[in-house]
């Protein structure tokens, strides 16, 4: 079966990763259909916007999209499109699986952490007024019916992964009705899938116990801002931003990027590491249906990183984004 999917190829190195993945995916024999879309900074020249509704529609239409970095000016200008397309497409769970991978350099062994994140309250409703001046009020939202469906979400995730635990990190000693909620429709949600234990921590703990051995941890489940936070965090045990792979699913869509930005210092000169995107990629194919090519691909990308003649300048090397593409895309078609 062909699969349609939307091919945001965004801004900086955004051009050079998707083509990478372009590459890879297509020595899967996976028959795709990409259908470009133009999206972030460079779509504000050419569109008068830098998330056209072409774009939204494109990815209702296919329900599934592979998107490159995109540049949100700090300050001024344009509002960071992740945040719009995540609640225009309502993209509730952000979801990184984060790996040890051979041959890349950091201070753990055996990590495999999946962070699952709500992506659409809390913090992040954007609720802030000034109550006085000098005294600003910003509304923390939790809602019943989003937690229950993130929580639904990582436990179906477990259930259909082989995931045996999974950790709820909050802070309902101190916000006991709002983290309080949050950990109610966790526990509800939970003793419906006895096979997976359910067990809970609270945030500054979780953190210092991931630092001190990441290695005991299976899956965490987070309220947005502590997901956000949590999600670097672990990002840093395997390798960095460049290493960590991601995805905002939703009920109808799901949109497959990489965890870093455009990195416009590096943009255009055959320099980006395209791993992390690449296994969005295998996330990507997972979420299709297409498991055989998504392992393929892992194991590909595993074995180049483990020789360790083809990486780029961030992990040590001199290679450049084609010659991975390359090395790993040989590997991919046997
Ligand atoms: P960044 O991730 O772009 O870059 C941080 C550092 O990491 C830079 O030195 C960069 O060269 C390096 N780096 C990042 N990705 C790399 C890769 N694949 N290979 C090798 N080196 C890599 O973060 P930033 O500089 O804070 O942000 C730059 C722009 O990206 C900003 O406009 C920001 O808003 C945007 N951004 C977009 C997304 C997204 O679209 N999902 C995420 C984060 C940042």
């Amino acid at each position: 079966m062909s699969h349609t999917i939307t091919l945001i190829p965004g801004d900086g190195i955004g051009p050079e990763v998707t083509a990478a993945v372009v590459r890879v995916l297509g020595a899967t024999g996976v028959a795709i259909e990409w259908q470009t879309e133009v999206a972030g900074a460079v779509a504000v020249g050419e569109h008068g916007s830098p998330l056209p509704e072409r774009v939204l529609e494109s990815i209702r239409r296919n329900k599934v999209a592979l998107k490159g970095p995109t540049e949100t000016p700090v300050g001024t200008g344009h509002r960071s499109i992740n945040v719009a397309l995540r609640k225009q497409l309502d993209l509730y769970a952000n979801l990184r699986p984060l790996r040890t991978l051979p041959g890349v350099k950091s201070r753990y062994t055996d990590v495999d952490v999946v962070v699952v994140r709500e992506n659409t309250e809390d913090l992040y409703s954007g609720l802030e007024h000034v109550v006085v001046p000098g005294v600003v009020e910003s509304l923390k939202i939790i809602t019943e019916r989003a937690s229950t469906r993130i929580a639904r979400f990582a436990f179906e995730y477990a259930r259909a992964h082989g995931r045996k635990r999974i950790t709820a990190v909050h802070k309902a000693n101190i916000m006991k009705l709002s983290d309080g909620l949050f950990l109610d429709c966790c526990r509800k949600v939970a003793a419906g899938y006895p096979e997976v234990t359910y067990d809970e921590m609270i945030v500054d703990n979780a953190c210092m116990q991931l630092v001190l051995d990441p290695s005991r941890f299976d899956t965490l489940l987070l309220e947005n801002l502590y997901g956000d936070i949590v999600s670097d965090l672990c990002a840093g045990f395997v390798g960095g931003l460049g290493m960590a792979p991601g995805a905002n699913i939703g009920d109808d869509g799901a949109v497959f990027e990489a965890v870093h930005g455009s990195a416009p210092d590096i943009a255009g000169q055959d320099l980006a590491n395209p791993i992390a995107l690449l296994l969005s990629g295998a996330m990507m194919l997972e979420h299709l249906g297409e498991t055989k090519a998504a392992t393929r691909v892992r194991e590909a990308v595993n074995s180049v990183l483990a020789e360790g003649r083809h990486v780029t300048r961030d992990l040590g090397g001199t290679a450049g984004t084609t010659e991975i593409a390359e090395a790993i895309a040989a590997r991919v078609s046997g």
